[in-house]
C-alpha cells in the first residue's frame, strides 16, 4: 500500500473525478507578461506531468480595474484565448487538468483606476479606491462571469474565484473596509451579497459540469475582520449558490502577521479548515506551509480537510505527487519557504522562479540534456553551489568527485539552519545529501582538494565558499565571529553587541533572543504573533504576547539608514518585527572605534560625535564575507583553468539563490 493513501486517493466532484488530493495553489510568476506563452504552456504542462490532481492558473484580471496591476493578463481578446488555449491543451496532452484563477484586486490593484466597496485606502497601495456605484458593482459581477465563461471556451477544466487575502470580494465581507449603508454594505447579508451573488452568475455562466472553487478567507488577521459565524454563513451561502469546492486562504495582504514564510510553523492554520469542513456538504482545501507528503497526508488522515493545496512546493519540485506515488519522498526538493526566488521576484516585477529549483518558470531555457561527451569532472566544495553543480553534472552523465574539507556538506546552509525559524534548511542539507547519492556524486569528506590531485581531471570546479569579513576594527580579537557563535564554537553573555546588520546580523540577532524556536511549537508561534481564533475576536486577532528575550542585544550598521531596510522584500518586515519584540535595539550611522572588555564602543555620524559605549559581554561580527579563492588563484598560477562559482567567485551579497542559481546553469553547460 501507499505510504501516503489519503493523499493519493481519487476526489469525486460529479462530473469529473481528480487523481489525488494535491491541488497546486494559485501563483503569480510574472510569465504571462512576458508574452512568451509557449513558456507559460511549458510551466504548467511540466507540473502536470508530475502527477498533480488540479492546477490553478496565476490570477487572471476579470477587467483592466480589477488587475493587480496595470495591464495584468485576463482573457479580453482574440489572441488572449488562443495563449490560453495553448495552455490548456498543452496541460491535457500532459494528462492534467487546469483551473483559471479570476482574480479581481480590489483596493489592492496597483494603479488609479482601483475600485472597492468604500473609499478606504489600502496601507499596502499609495492609491485610493473609488468606492463603486450600484450600477459599478453590476458590472464588476458581470465582468467576473464573463471571464468564468471564458475560461470553459479556453479549455480550462474550471475556475477558482478568488475571495480571501484581502482582494475586492473579501473587502465587501468587511466592515474594515465597506462602509456602505446601501444594500451591498451594514449587516452581514447585505456584505455577503456581492460574493454570494458573483458565485451565482459564475455557476450560470459556465453551467453544472466545469469546476468552480470560491476561495474564502478563514481568517483575515485584520481589526473589524470576519467573525466565525460570518465565515461559515458565507461558506453555506457560497455552497448553496453553486461552488464545487471551497479553497481557503489566511489573512489580508495588509495583515502584521506573517502567513506563508519559513518561521510558519507547518499548516499553521489547517484546524481552521478542520473546523469548517463539517459545516459545508462540499470539498473543503486546506493551504499554507504544508511542504512535505507526510504534513499533507496528516492533515486528510485527521479529517481537517479533502483536499490540499501547495504553491511554492511546486515551484520547488513539479514531481512532487509523481515522487511521493513512487516511494521516492526523500528525492522531493523542499520548498523552504524562503519566499527568495518566488515572492520577492513577483513584488519587484522579476519572473518567479526557486532558490531551490533555478529551473521553475525557466523550463524552456534552462534544459539539462544528456551530456554529448561525458567527463571526468571535480567539484571542490560542498556548499550550495558546489553541491547543485555537482548533481546537475552526474544527472547529466558526468563523472564527479566532490570535495569537501569538512566533515558534513552544506556549507553556510548547515549555519542557516541553526536559527530559530529556519529550519527548514537542514531539509534542504537533507535533499541534498539523497541527491548527491542518488546521481552518483563521489563525495570526498574531510578532503582538502589540492593542485596536485586536481591535475587529473577534464574540469575542475571551484566552489570553495566564503569566509566571514574581519572588519579591522581595534580590539577586534575580543569579538567572535557569526560562523563560531552559530557552529557552536563560541558562546554569548547576556549582553550582546552585534557588528552588522545584513541577513546574517538578522539571524544571529533572532538567535541570540530565542531559546526554543516557536516555528516547532504553533501554540507558542501564533501567541508570539497574536493569532487568536476567528470564534472569539473579529479576524482572528489577539494581543501578541511575545516570549521574554534570553539575551539584550543591540544590532549595529555603519549606513546611516533604517537597519533591515534591504532585507528580503516579502519578508524584511517579519525579521524586524520579530526583533522589535525581542527589544533589540537597531542602531544605523556608527562607527566602531574599539572593541574592549567592557563592549563596544561606538560614535554617531561622520563628525564622529556622542560617544557611546554599548555594554556588552559579547561582541558579534557580522560585517559580511570574503571569497575564499586561494585554490583558484593556484590552478590559475599552474595554468589549470577552472570554473569558479558562488561565494569563491563574488562573495558581495552572495545568497544560496544566487549559488544554486549559478551551481546549476554551470553544470547544465559542461
Ligand atoms: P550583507 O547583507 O552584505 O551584510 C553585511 C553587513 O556587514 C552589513 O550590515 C554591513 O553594514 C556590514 N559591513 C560590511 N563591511 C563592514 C566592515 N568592513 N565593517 C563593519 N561592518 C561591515 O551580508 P550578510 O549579512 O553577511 O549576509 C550574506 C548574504 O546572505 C547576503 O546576501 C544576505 O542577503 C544573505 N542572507 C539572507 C538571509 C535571508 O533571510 N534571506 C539571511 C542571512 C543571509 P554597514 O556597511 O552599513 O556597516
Ligand atoms: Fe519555496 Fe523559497 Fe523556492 Fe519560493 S524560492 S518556492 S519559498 S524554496
Amino acid at each position: 500500500m501507499s505510504q501516503y493513501p489519503h493523499l493519493l486517493s481519487p476526489l469525486d466532484l460529479g462530473h469529473v473525478v481528480l487523481p489525488n488530493r494535491v491541488l497546486m495553489g494559485s501563483m503569480h510568476t510574472n510569465l504571462e507578461e512576458t508574452g512568451d506563452w509557449n513558456r507559460v504552456a511549458e510551466f504548467y504542462a511540466t507540473r502536470a506531468r508530475g502527477g498533480v490532481g488540479l492546477m490553478v492558473t496565476g490570477g487572471m484580471a476579470p477587467n483592466r480595474e480589477g488587475g493587480v496591476f496595470p495591464g495584468a493578463a485576463g482573457l479580453f481578446t482574440p489572441e488572449d484565448m488562443a495563449n490560453h488555449r495553448m495552455v490548456t491543451d498543452r496541460v491535457h496532452d500532459a494528462g492534467g487538468r487546469i483551473a483559471m484563477q479570476i482574480l479581481h484586486a480590489g483596493r489592492y490593484a496597483y494603479g488609479p483606476e482601483c475600485v472597492s466597496a468604500s473609499a478606504v485606502k489600502s496601507p499596502i497601495s499609495p492609491f485610493p479606491p473609488k468606492e463603486l456605484d450600484a450600477a459599478g458593482i453590476e458590472k464588476q459581477i458581470t465582468d467576473i462571469a464573463t471571464a468564468a465563461a471564458r475560461a470553459r471556451e479556453a479549455g480550462y477544466d474550471g475556475v477558482e474565484v478568488m475571495g480571501s487575502e484581502g482582494y475586492f470580494l473579501n473587502q465587501f465581507l468587511v466592515r474594515h473596509v465597506n462602509r456602505r449603508t446601501d444594500d451591498w454594505g451594514g449587516p452581514y447579508e447585505n456584505r455577503m451579497r456581492l460574493p454570494v451573488k458573483v458565485m451565482k452568475r459564475v455557476r450560470a455562466a459556465v453551467g453544472q459540469d466545469f469546476i468552480v472553487i470560491f476561495r474564502i478567507s478563514l481568517i483575515d488577521l485584520i481589526p473589524d475582520g470576519s467573525t466565525w459565524d460570518e465565515v461559515v454563513t458565507l461558506a453555506k451561502a457560497i455552497e448553496g449558490a453553486g461552488a464545487t469546492m471551497l479553497n481557503t486562504g489566511i489573512g489580508w495582504h495588509e495583515a502584521r502577521v506573517p502567513t506563508i514564510a519559513t518561521s510558519v510553523p507547518r499548516a499553521a492554520f489547517a484546524w481552521l479548515t478542520g473546523r469548517l469542513r463539517p459545516e459545508v456538504g462540499i470539498p473543503v482545501i486546506t493551504s499554507n506551509r504544508i511542504n512535505t507528503p507526510e504534513v499533507a497526508e496528516g492533515i486528510l488522515a485527521e479529517g481537517k480537510a479533502d483536499m490540499v493545496s501547495l504553491a511554492r512546493p511546486f515551484l520547488a519540485d513539479p514531481d512532487f505527487v509523481a515522487k511521493a506515488a513512487t516511494g521516492r519522498a526523500a528525492e522531493i526538493a523542499p520548498c523552504i519557504g524562503c519566499n527568495q526566488a518566488c515572492l520577492d521576484h513577483t513584488f519587484s516585477g522579476k519572473i518567479s522562479t526557486c532558490l531551490v529549483n533555478p529551473r521553475a518558470a525557466h523550463e524552456t531555457e534552462l534544459v539539462l540534456a544528456p551530456a554529448e561527451n561525458p567527463k571526468r569532472i571535480a567539484v571542490v566544495g560542498a556548499g550550495p553551489a558546489g553541491m547543485a553543480c555537482a548533481i546537475t553534472l552526474a544527472e547529466r552523465g558526468h563523472a564527479v568527485k566532490l570535495f569537501e574539507k569538512g566533515a558534513e556538506i552544506g556549507g553556510q546552509l548547515c549555519l542557516a539552519r541553526t536559527i530559530p525559524g529556519k529550519e527548514e534548511f537542514h531539509g534542504l542539507t537533507d535533499w541534498f545529501a539523497t541527491m548527491l547519492k542518488k546521481t552518483g556524486v563521489s563525495l570526498r569528506l574531510s578532503t582538502e582538494a589540492t593542485v596536485r590531485n586536481l591535475g587529473e581531471f577534464d574540469e575542475v570546479v571551484i566552489a570553495t565558499g566564503v569566509a566571514p569579513r574581519s572588519p579591522g576594527i581595534e580590539g577586534e580579537a575580543l569579538a567572535v565571529s557569526y560562523a563560531d557563535l552559530l557552529s557552536g564554537r563560541a558562546e554569548a553573555g547576556p549582553r550582546v553587541a552585534v557588528v552588522g546588520a545584513g541577513g546574517i546580523g538578522f539571524d544571529v540577532a533572532e538567535f541570540l533572543t530565542v531559546s526554543e524556536s516557536p516555528t516547532l511549537h504553533p501554540e507558542d508561534w501564533a501567541r508570539e504573533w497574536g493569532v487568536g481564533d476567528p470564534a472569539q475576536t473579529p479576524g482572528g486577532l489577539a494581543k501578541p504576547a511575545p516570549s521574554p528575550p534570553t539575551r539584550q542585544v543591540t544590532l549595529l550598521q555603519r549606513k546611516p539608514e533604517k537597519p533591515g531596510r534591504r532585507l528580503g522584500k516579502t519578508t524584511g518586515w517579519i525579521h524586524r518585527a520579530a526583533l522589535n519584540a525581542k527589544g533589540v535595539k537597531m542602531l544605523g550611522g556608527v562607527n566602531y572605534e574599539r572593541i574592549t572588555p567592557e563592549g563596544l564602543h561606538i560614535t554617531f555620524g561622520e563628525a564622529r560625535e556622542n560617544p557611546t559605549l554599548i555594554a556588552a559581554e559579547t561582541v558579534v561580527l557580522c560585517a559580511g564575507q570574503e571569497s575564499q579563492r586561494s585554490l583558484a588563484d593556484s590552478l590559475k598560477a599552474q595554468g589549470i583553468a577552472a570554473h569558479v562559482i558562488g561565494g569563491a567567485d563574488i562573495a558581495g551579497e552572495l545568497d544560496a539563490k544566487r549559488a544554486i542559481d549559478q551551481g546549476t546553469r554551470l553544470g547544465a553547460m559542461l
